[in-house]
């Protein structure tokens, strides 16, 4: 899984003995605690440099090609925002049928090309898989932003700062995962990632074509987290700290009339959340169909709107650490 070290440039007396200079960042599966309270560390450094300063030029110099082959508000723009906080500057590749892509260039060309003028490629693409791949051909690190119904490590990074800071903690929760956890990528990295905290119990409740898949509750079973898979929240939501609600994925459906009979299977109102505890947190990766209804958007538990700020904190200090500068 892990890619060996590339060298993005780095001006002579810099860190090159940084930790993740070079590295690409790919699965969750990379992650131990201690690198997670390094990051959470680097993060919150930038949370205060960016409350402080705004801007500043950590990266000044450095360019991040941002190749996005699928739709992306919050990925695409915090990155893009995180490395110019940075001072570093951004090739944005969003609209892939405008670049050689659709003159039918692969993968491993277009980020081979893109090594050569930047010096770190984040890359959201449709196939499972796809980092990985890119990471083989780039000369320079890769960040997986998404890669199909697969992973997305920055997002799973983001929602355990998320925890952190709200709650104070990481261990002894219990986190209960809503809605469509088969096609939805971020929760099986957060279900990955939290099997590296003690005393987490999850519990999964969706409808039952829309299950977590196998392998992901064999690993996190693997590292002894108790869990439960639920059709209902009634049962779950009384002791539930952290609810992770996410979308239906429409896109990753064959079948339309079978998205139209589950995409409303759950929907959080203020009446449901009276169920659960004052003091807990409810998230979401977003975009938000109608899983959360716009009427509990001002409750003190909503934290959706704030975890996407932390996560532009988590991923200035990503491109700060793979650039050797963290
Ligand atoms: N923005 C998240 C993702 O790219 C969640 C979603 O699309 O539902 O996976």
């Amino acid at each position: 899984m892990l890619t060996k070290a590339k060298k993005p440039h780095l001006p002579l007396g810099d860190h090159q003995t940084a930790p993740w200079y070079g590295k690409d960042i790919l699965s969750v599966k990379q992650f131990n605690r201690a690198d997670l309270e390094y990051i959470f560390g680097v993060a919150h450094e930038m949370r205060i440099m960016v409350e402080r300063i705004g801007t500043f030029d950590l990266l000044k110099g450095k360019i991040l090609a941002n190749i996005f082959y699928e739709p992306s508000t919050r990925t695409a723009s915090s990155f893009m925002a995180a490395m110019e906080r940075l001072g570093g500057a951004v090739i944005p590749i969003s609209e892939v049928k405008y670049s050689s892509v659709a003159k039918g260039e692969s993968l491993p060309d277009t980020v081979r090309t893109l090594g050569c003028y930047a010096d770190v490629i984040v890359l959201r693409h449709p196939e499972v898989g796809s980092a990985a791949l890119a990471a083989q051909y780039a000369g320079k690190p890769v960040i997986n932003a998404g890669d199909g119904v697969g992973e997305h490590p920055t997002q799973a990074l983001l929602d355990t700062f998320t925890i952190r800071e709200e709650l104070g903690r990481l261990d002894n929760l219990t986190v209960t995962m809503l809605g469509d956890l088969k096609y939805g990528r971020t929760v099986h990295s957060l279900a990955r990632l939290l099997t590296q905290f003690n005393g987490i119990r999850l519990n999964c409740v969706s409808p039952k074509i829309l299950r977590m898949p196998r392998d992901v509750l064999d690993e996190v079973a693997e590292k002894g987290i108790p869990q439960k898979e639920h059709t209902l929240l009634d049962k779950v939501l009384p002791e539930t700290d952290v609810l992770y609600v996410t979308r239906v994925q429409r896109e990753r459906f064959e079948d339309a009339a079978v998205y139209e009979k589950v995409k409303n299977a759950f929907i959080i109102t203020p009446d449901v959340m009276k169920a659960a505890k004052k003091e807990m947190i409810v998230m979401h990766p977003l975009p938000r169909i109608t899983e959360i209804s716009m009427d509990f958007d001002n409750d003190p538990r909503a934290a959706y709107f704030r975890q996407m700020e932390y996560g532009l904190y988590v991923r200035m200090a990503l491109l700060a650490m793979v650039l050797g500068k963290a």
